[in-house]
């Protein structure tokens, strides 16, 4: 079959993969993992093509056009809650010209079967991109789908999810063939923390073992890839000229030894620059000197608050100490740090903001992140938010980036939490110190207009 891995268009910057989907905070824009991860299992058996509507930054006319001139029989698209109102129009728009909708995103985490009723266009859900499913669902072969929400012949087409893997099975390892990064726009994505431009997005592990009750990763399970497949696919990209890699694994290091035996392999190549997420309490200086041998020259670790309430109410499992010291060890490594935080949660005030602030500063980070608490389909802060009558059921459309469906805490409400929001980002991106010591730090022409480019459209939004 013709297969088309779609990122469909919008009027903002969505990133919409791995069950979330944000604004943009800035500029950036990396290749959406689950389509990186369904190319190679889905090329294996069909001819697939890729359009990523969001780095081609295509308007919705231009991309039916686009999509029915390569005629695809079956589309595999990926839709989010910050842009549903969107991918709902253009959805249907699609599926008027004849082609079947297989859709993923995190709209469709929970109470999929209902969303399913209300939206015909989508002909099946799919739930995990790192497995089988679609190939499977796609071969018709549906008793070897572990989870996908298909409509069910049997009962007059009615919408089912067949969840016969859950994600507390999930675990060990798991194959995939080598993603076809070949098949992916070599222009249109935006790394803030690369150094070179041409960048490619890779996947060792899925899922993740934490709690966090923030967090829909957590609620996946945890599987990792055989280091062997990982080197090809990093081999691959060598010979295409790529050496600078976003790893998307949401915490490197989690198993410890094979995170030490692939940092050996980067090490031993010795041609590689890369970035990823990790936890502050994984990170010791083991670790992190294997990782900066390696080739990784940014971390991004998860500081989330001052607040030690609101880190423990949100079950992150480490307290602000810790979190001193993962960036300490950073620091020490060699590593640029990029801090984290969630602001907004239920207990967060004022004064709780004003903390987090100081905190950031006294870590001295190289980057800052701000998120906004959004109660994510599948998450238990959802299911408190709910409780506590902070959202309700209908309230799908959300952006952790801060453009809109945001929650009041217990004492400050959305508009404020933005407004902090803003105003905390400005604080800590405009101090002359700081800008002084980001341009001491650039290594490469590329990095500095990268750099200059992500730090003006951070402040446009921040205004
Ligand atoms: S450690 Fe990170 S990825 Fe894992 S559940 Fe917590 S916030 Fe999510």
């Amino acid at each position: 079959m013709r297969v088309l891995l779609l990122n469909p268009p919008g009027r903002r910057i969505y990133i919409r993969d791995y069950l979330c989907s944000k604004t943009t905070k800035s500029n950036y824009l990396f290749h959406p993992v689950d389509l990186v991860v369904l190319s190679g299992l889905l090329a294996e058996e069909h001819e697939v093509s890729v359009l990523d509507c969001m780095a081609e930054r295509l308007p919705p006319a231009e991309a039916l056009v686009r999509i029915q001139t390569a005629a695809p029989e079956v589309c595999v698209m990926l839709v989010g809650a910050v842009s549903w109102e969107e991918d709902r129009v253009f959805g249907e728009a699609l599926s008027g010209t004849g082609i079947r909708i297989l859709a993923i995103g995190d709209i469709l985490h929970e109470a999929s079967e209902l969303r399913l009723r209300k939206e015909p266009w989508i002909e099946a859900a799919v739930h995990v991109f790192a497995n089988g499913d679609v190939p499977a669902y796609l071969r018709g072969e549906l008793e070897e789908i572990e989870d996908m929400t298909v409509r069910d012949p049997d009962a007059g087409r009615t919408p089912r999810r067949t969840q016969r893997v859950t994600p507390r099975q999930r675990r060990g390892s798991f194959r995939i063939p080598r993603p076809r990064h070949e098949l992916f726009p070599e222009r249109g994505y935006r790394f803030s923390f690369a150094r070179e431009k041409r960048f490619a997005t890779v996947l060792t592990d899925y899922g993740c073992p934490y709690p966090c009750t923030f967090c829909v990763i957590g609620t996946l399970g945890f599987q990792t890839r055989p280091t062997t497949d990982v080197l090809d696919e990093i081999d691959f990209l060598r010979t295409k000229g790529k050496r600078e890699i976003f790893f998307v694994d949401q915490t490197f290091g989690v198993k410890r030894k094979r995170a030490l035996e692939l940092c050996r392999a980067f090490e031993e190549r010795g041609d590689l620059s890369w970035t990823a997420f990790t936890r502050p309490d994984t990170l010791d200086s083991e670790l992190a000197d294997a990782m900066r041998r390696g080739g990784c020259h940014t971390v991004i670790l998860g500081a989330e608050s001052a607040d030690e309430a609101v880190l423990k109410g949100t079950r992150k499992g480490y307290d602000t100490a810790a979190v001193r010291r993962g960036f300490q060890t950073a620091k020490y490594a060699g590593l640029r740090t990029v801090g984290t935080f969630i602001l907004g949660l239920p207990e967060e005030t004022d004064a709780s903001l004003e903390r987090t602030l100081q905190f950031a500063l006294e870590l001295e980070l190289d980057f800052l992140s701000l998120n906004v608490a959004v109660p994510r389909s599948g998450t238990a802060f959802r299911s408190r938010a709910l409780e506590l009558g902070l959202c309700t059921l209908e309230d799908l459309v959300m952006d952790q980036g801060g453009a809109g469906g945001l929650l009041p805490s217990k004492t400050l409400n959305a508009a404020e939490v933005i407004r902090l929001k803003r105003r905390f980002n400005r604080r800590f991106y405009l101090r002359p110190g700081y800008l002084w010591k980001r341009l001491r730090a650039v290594r490469t022409p590329w990095e500095l207009f990268a750099q200059a480019r992500e730090g003006a459209a951070l402040l446009r939004r921040n205004l």
